[in-house]
Formats: structure tokens, sequence, C-alpha cells
């Protein structure tokens, strides 16, 4: 079977929209587009009157570069939203079938399952010694027993922090082959040392990854993600994407972001980052109140309090916005502390420890 094969039964001869930027013509007047001849007055540079290129070969090759894939096994999108939301919008029938989730987990998948009528059923994170761990062996339990089409994995994980070990994600792939493609969510893997699931796909057709450059590569702003996978399915998501879901500005500022020199700007950034994660975790877990600090493999760390509600109180007493974590499903005394620069986690662990003070 092919991994096509996973797609929407109505979908498979689907062509989607043919816009004017996917005929390729050649011409020097371009009247095809229902465009302005001139640019607007408040745009010098007249780049924006154009519809943009839907997926730049310069953009897809340097991202395919970046992940270690090849080309037509990335489509690029408006952020890993916008690939997640694609992924069950082809793949699950409306109103029919499920997705398995690992909660707690990053809260897209459920929100765009639900937008479509799909059922999300949870195989949840265990709590152990050494972190929120997947259980793999719940998740194809889960998966097999409602038969969904997708199963979303995080890793590293949001809030949890921990990376999937490879082999394991791998083994699942096996076990769900010809029935389910299992999604790795990789937004926080520029912050862990273990290798990407990229390096699962040549052997695992039903296995995609989702890359974003809103973390690492510090452009949330500009709405860049993607998702790596089979060929075949690619080729598939990009006739169920929206016909210009790159906007032109936003194409620029990520090449712009991904040259050689940004990119090793980027690295030392993340090197200050994983530093500081060690530091504030080491003294945030030395504190009184604090019950418990997660291992993290990502920009951010999962802290249990004694009194979540008095460390929440202090920190925005001090100005600093964190996540409160306490609705998620076993979380209802953490919090989410986003890594900082090195003065900001300072003051992080002065409210703290104010707040334990106090209490
Ligand atoms: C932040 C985050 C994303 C969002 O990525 P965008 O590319 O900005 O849409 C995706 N997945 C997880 C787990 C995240 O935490």
């Amino acid at each position: 079977m092919s991994i096509t094969d996973l797609l929407r039964e109505d979908l498979r001869d689907f062509a989607g929209y043919r816009s004017a930027r996917t005929e390729s013509v050649a011409g020097d007047v371009w009247l095809n587009a229902n465009e302005s001849p001139w640019p607007n007055a408040g745009e010098s540079a007249g780049v924006l009157r154009r519809y943009p290129d839907p997926q730049p070969d310069a953009l897809r090759a340097r991202l395919a570069e970046l992940y270690g894939c090849a080309p037509a096994q990335l489509l690029a999108g408006r952020g890993s939203d916008e690939a997640i939301d694609l992924l069950v919008r082809a793949l699950c029938m409306p109103g029919q079938g499920a997705v398995v989730v690992t909660p707690p987990t990053f809260g897209m998948y459920a929100v765009s399952a639900r937008l479509h009528g799909v059922q999300v059923v949870e195989a949840p994170l265990r709590d152990t010694p050494g972190g929120l761990e997947c259980d793999f062996h719940a998740v194809a339990g889960a998966a097999l027993e409602s038969d969904a089409r997708l199963v979303f994995l995080c890793s590293p994980g949001n809030p949890g922090g921990t990376a999937l070990p490879l082999e394991r994600v791998a083994a699942l792939a096996e076990r769900l082959r010809g029935r389910a493609l299992v999604v790795v969510d990789e937004a926080y893997q520029e912050y862990a040392d273990s290798p990407s699931a990229v390096a699962l796909l040549a052997a695992h057709a039903n296995i995609a990854v989702l890359r974003t450059l809103s973390k690492a590569h510090a452009l949330a702003g500009a709405r860049i993600g993607s998702v790596i996978a089979d060929p075949g399915l690619i080729a598939a998501l990009r006739r169920c994407q929206a016909p210009y879901p790159l906007a032109a500005p936003c194409v620029h500022a990520a090449l712009q972001a991904l040259g050689a020199a940004e990119i090793t700007a980027t690295r030392a950034n993340v090197a200050v980052v994983v530093a500081e994660r060690a530091r504030l975790a080491a003294r945030l877990a030395g504190l009184p109140g604090v019950r418990r600090v997660y291992p993290s493999s990502a920009n951010f760390l999962l802290v249990r309090f004694d009194d979540a509600q008095s460390a929440f109180e202090r920190l925005l007493a001090a100005g600093i916005v964190v996540r409160d974590m306490r609705a998620a499903p076993g979380l209802g005394d953490a919090l989410r502390i986003t890594i900082g620069l090195p003065e900001q986690n300072d003051r992080v662990v002065e409210a703290i420890a104010e707040a334990a003070v106090t209490a």
C-alpha cells in the first residue's frame, strides 16, 4: 500500500485550486490575476503588487537543506499551525474518525481535530522520575482501537520538555504502518541534543515531521513552518493548502534569517538558552516551595509549586508573565517558564524566592 492511501478517500483525485501562479506560462505582460498595474502609493519597492509564489523554490531548498531532507519532501506554510490543520483536513473525513494526542501537550492538535468534527483520543504522558514520558504502547493501542488516521507526538514535548527516543517512534510507525500517520512536532528540536525524526523518513513513509522558524530562529511573526514527509503526501497536502500561504515579505525575512551568518548567530543564541536552562533549573530546584523542575530539551521549564497561585502572582507583580499550566491535565500546580536572557532568568528566581518567603 502507498502512503497516499491514508488520504481521505474523497480527496484522492482532488486537484485543488489552480491559481494564476500555478500555471506555468511565459510572457512579459501579466494580465491573468487581476492585480493592479501600479504599486500601492505607500509601497515604494513595488514588490507587493503581485500575488506571491505559493512555494518559492529558494525558500523550499534552503529549508530542506537546514532540516536534512529533499525539497520534494517539504511543504512550507503559515507556521506549523497551518501544517497541523492541513494534515487533519487531508487525512480525516469531516465529522468522522479520530486522532490520538498525548496530553499534556500542545493544544492545536485537538483544536484542529475538533473544528473538523474529528474525535480526539487521549493517551496521556506518564509522569516518571525521568520526566513526562510517552506511553508508546498506549498510543498504539488507542490508535488501533479508534482507527485513528493521525497520531500527534511532540518532541521535545510542550509543556513536558522531554525528547522522544527515535527507536520508539520508529517502532510505533511500524506498528501503525498502513493504518495511521505518525506526526512528530519538532518545534523545539533546535534546543535538543538528540537527532531529528527526519532521519526516520527513509525507512518509514508513515512519519511526518513538523518544524518551525518561530522558536529558535526568532521568526514567530513571519509565520513560517514546514511539514516534512513522503513526497506523494507532500504533493497531496499542497493541493489542500490555501493558494498563497506565504506572504512575500515573510519569505524574504525567512531567507535573510537563514543566511550563513544568521544561522551562526542563531546557534550561538541556542547555546546560551541551553546553558541558561541548566542554570535556571538548578537554581529553581533549590528554592523552597518548588516541588519539581522537569528536565527539559526545549527553551522552557515546566515547574511544579507548593503554591503555584502565589508564585504566579509574585512573578506578575515583578512584571514577569509566565504560562499558567494549571488547567492542563495533571498539572494543577505547574507553570511553564520560557528561558529568557540571563538577567531575566535572575529576576524569575528572585520573584519565586520571594513568593516562598511570604507564603
Ligand atoms: C510553538 C509551537 C508550535 C507553533 O509553531 P508555529 O510554526 O508558530 O505555528 C507548534 N508546535 C508546538 C509544540 C509549539 O510549541
